[in-house]
């Protein structure tokens, strides 16, 4: 797909942005640089390769952030989070029988997309998770803490939804020419 053409697809990662916004992007695309752009600001990949790592990284914001938060027993990569429930992450309070007692405990569930992300959209999603563990709500509270955790943390979100749309549009590759009966 040319630049131009992926240009005119609808922005659905950054429908909450503003019209001006959306424009600057469709710009960016039509000029085949989004890319670029992405490349020059998050080269840096990560190591969180499995999902043993996946918690010791959440585990290390937590720690250093969250102290006062309930345990984690879970922190797991999972393939069908995007395409069942169209969310990039989860925060779940899980109910277990222990013994005679109910037992609450917190499962964070991340999109495997973010396995091959750059560093710092894993830290993004990894902080906005860990958010949801004081405040259900996306509310001024959870900004705030995701800024805490991460100060750059709107424009991570932002850069990520770019990300998104520039996978999208590389899944779709190039406009094949399609002619005769089997297409
Ligand atoms: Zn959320």
């Amino acid at each position: 797909m040319s630049g131009e053409e992926a240009a005119s697809l609808p922005l659905k990662y950054l429908d909450g942005y503003s019209a001006t916004v959306q424009e600057q992007v469709r710009e960016l695309m039509a000029q085949n640089r989004l890319g670029e752009y992405l490349q020059r600001r998050y080269a840096e990949a990560h190591e969180v390769r499995n999902d043993k790592a996946l918690l010791q990284a959440a585990l290390e914001l937590k720690n250093r952030y969250l102290r006062s938060t309930p345990p984690l027993a879970k922190v797991m990569y999972d393939g069908r989070l995007q395409v069942l429930s169209h969310a990039l992450g989860t925060h779940t309070v899980v109910s277990r029988v222990q013994g005679n007692r109910l037992k609450a405990t917190r499962e964070i569930r991340i999109a495997t997309v973010f396995r091959d992300a750059p560093a710092e959209f894993l830290k993004m999603i990894l902080v906005h998770e860990l958010a949801h563990s004081k405040e259900r709500e996306h509310n001024k509270a959870f900004y705030q803490l995701c800024i805490h955790m991460a100060p750059n943390y709107f424009q991570l979100e932002f850069d990520l939804r770019l990300y998104l749309t520039h996978l999208e549009v590389q899944h779709q590759g190039p406009t094949k020419t399609l002619t005769g009966p089997n297409r």
